[in-house]
């Protein structure tokens, strides 16, 4: 078992695998203009164990294909709809969000919370755009700035980390070069990342570490690095979270 199959363990029984929550993907759905009297057909790209997939079939009357390259994190996403009764709605299935088996036109809405990252916010935007039909509509978590001026360690830490990190004006004016009018954003609050993410896992830790015994220095290792992002978040929060960024393709 690699580190990387380690990792997936760690996070598979999750409720998520990223900050986000029930009510903020409600929300987004709303400004997005989803409600339950139109049929949508919705993707959710890089959906995990489905956290915004099945909260997403629950509400609304779509037809959503869900998305991720680690075949387990889908497997267990068809388990979940099975047992809260939305399979008939979820099509789940592995694949590249770099090289998407789409349709161009195929959706009303693209979804994706804390994924987009993997490409990169202004390669996803770019090559997702075609997926959408005309007046579709985008919603997006990532990594946001929510202040101009920052302490060193922390602006350091991102952008090496993930050089694309923003501030929510920049990443707007990105949308809005790229072919989409904004429609709403809010940054995700702290217990997103605490109540919904954080603190599962940690509860998770001693299970995760007596389920590997035989792995126990690459276990410590894993939630070393999980601890050390979650201390880096208590430590900064003010100065970063993710943004959620909902928009409609507009002709271009
Ligand atoms: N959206 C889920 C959530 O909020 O719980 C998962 C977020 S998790 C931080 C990022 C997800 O992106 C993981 O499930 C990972 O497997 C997936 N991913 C990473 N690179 C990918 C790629 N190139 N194509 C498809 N999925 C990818």
């Amino acid at each position: 078992m690699t580190d990387f199959d380690l990792l997936i363990q760690l996070h598979i029984r999750q409720l998520r695998q990223g900050p986000g929550g029930q009510d903020e993907t409600l929300l987004a759905a709303r400004l997005a203009g989803v409600n339950a009297e139109q049929r949508l057909t919705i993707a959710d790209i890089g959906c995990g164990t489905g956290a915004a997939a099945l909260t997403l079939a629950e509400h609304f009357n779509c037809d959503l294909t869900a998305i991720d390259f680690l075949p387990a994190f889908i497997e267990e996403l068809k388990v979940r709809a099975e047992q809260r009764g939305v399979a008939n709605k979820i099509t789940a299935q592995t694949g590249d969000m770099a090289n998407l088996p789409f349709e161009e036109q195929q959706f009303d809405v693209l979804w994706s919370e804390g994924a987009i990252y993997n490409i990169g916010f202004k390669q996803g935007i770019k090559a997702w755009r075609k997926f959408l039909k005309p007046g579709g509509k985008i919603v997006l978590s990532e990594l946001t700035w929510l202040t101009q001026n920052r302490p060193y360690e922390l602006t350091n830490h991102w952008q090496k980390e993930y050089p694309e990190v923003a501030t929510a004006g920049e990443k707007i004016a990105q949308l809005e070069r790229n072919g989409y009018k904004l429609l709403g954003y809010f940054p995700l609050p702290e217990y997103c990342w605490v109540d919904n993410y954080f603190q599962p896992l940690v509860e998770r830790f001693d299970s995760f570490k007596a389920q590997f015994p035989e792995k126990s220095s690459e276990v410590d290792a894993l939630i070393e690095e999980q601890q050390q992002e979650i201390s880096m978040y208590q430590k900064y929060k003010a100065y970063w979270s993710y943004g959620v960024y909902v928009a409609e393709k507009i002709a271009s």
